[in-house]
């Protein structure tokens, strides 16, 4: 068995299992790391059963470079007491089992292609776009990591301020996607919630172009297999064809392959796991942590 940690900036779901099957989860708030890390070692102790592994996806900016001197920290946030907190460390030392660490939206993508939308890929995007807007790429059946971690959310997109002069909303870099797409962004343009915002508002329509010229920029240097998008913006179905037309208008019929073309409905999708996505992905660390190596998604192919 294993845990999993799905660490949230205002909530951590906690989890026991092995697969979808058999997690049993419960959600704690997010108050001091002290506090915080103490109730999770502890539900983990007095599980019955024998935890072998654990496995964190966590809110960040973390770092992740193994080797350096902070890895399985979160580094620089602004929430309060958590600025350089030790939680990988600290969860391995109290509990004495190996730990998977990665950051939230890594493990959704894990998560999402071991057990739902990318089950069976090698490689997919999981897109979350919520709060903020980040992605996770599975590559070849390991997740993307590079130097640091993608910052997907952050890419500079074309932005016509003569039809929409809104300058976004990102603290460093005004109308990145995530300035000018995420929900946060979506309320201060609108001063309506992406929740309460009518699906024939024209808002819903330049939200689409934005994550569509995302989704064309991500599938032309990535190529994945399936993008999955998930975050609360993501709960209007209403969205996915928006998305779907626009991106199609925006490739264009360039990319040769059934799945960018007559088949966008089954490439542009929703999460498998629904909103467990991120706790499974929690799991799926902890599985590739006991293994020492990272696996590959595809059973069929060694790396
Ligand atoms: P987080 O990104 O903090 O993990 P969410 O993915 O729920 O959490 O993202 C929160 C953002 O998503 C908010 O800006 C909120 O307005 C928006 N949101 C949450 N639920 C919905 C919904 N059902 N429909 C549209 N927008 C939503
Ligand atoms: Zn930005």
């Amino acid at each position: 068995m294993f845990g999993a940690i799905e660490a949230g900036g205002t909530k951590f779901v906690l989890g026991i299992g092995s697969n979808p099957g058999n997690l049993t989860t419960i959600q704690i708030p997010t108050t001091t790391p002290g506090s915080t890390i103490a109730e999770a070692v502890a539900f983990f102790r007095n599980s019955s059963e024998e935890i072998e592994a654990v496995g964190i996806g966590s809110f960040g900016p973390v770092d992740l470079r193994p080797g350096s001197p902070t890895y399985g920290f979160i580094t620089s946030t602004p929430k309060e007491g958590w600025n350089n907190c030790d939680l990988a460390g600290s969860i391995a030392k109290a509990l004495g089992v190996p730990v998977g660490f990665d950051t939230d939206v890594n493990a959704a993508a894990l998560g999402e292609a071991r057990w739902g939308a990318g089950m069976g890929l090698t490689d997919c995007l999981y897109i979350t776009v919520g709060t903020g807007i980040g992605g996770g790429a599975i590559v070849n059946g390991l997740i993307l990591h590079g130097l640091v971690h993608p910052e997907m959310g952050h890419i500079r997109i074309p932005h016509d301020r003569s039809s929409d002069p809104f300058p976004g909303i990102c603290p460093f870099h005004g109308d990145c996607l995530e300035g000018l797409a995420s929900g946060p962004a979506m309320l201060a343009r609108w001063g309506i919630s992406a929740q309460q915002l009518q699906e024939n508002h024209e808002g819903w329509r330049l939200e689409a172009h934005y994550l569509a010229l995302g989704l064309v920029t991500w599938v032309c240097i990535l190529s994945p297999q399936r993008i999955i998008l998930g975050g609360g913006v993501m709960q209007r179905p209403h969205l996915f064809p928006l998305i779907q037309n626009e991106f199609s208008a925006l490739i264009n019929r360039y990319i040769k392959a059934h799945e960018l073309n007559e088949g966008l409905c089954d490439y542009i999708v929703s999460p498998g796991l629904g909103n467990r996505s991120g706790v499974l992905g929690a799991l799926a660390l902890a599985e590739r942590a006991l293994g020492k190596t990272q696996q590959s998604t595809n059973p069929d192919k060694d790396i």
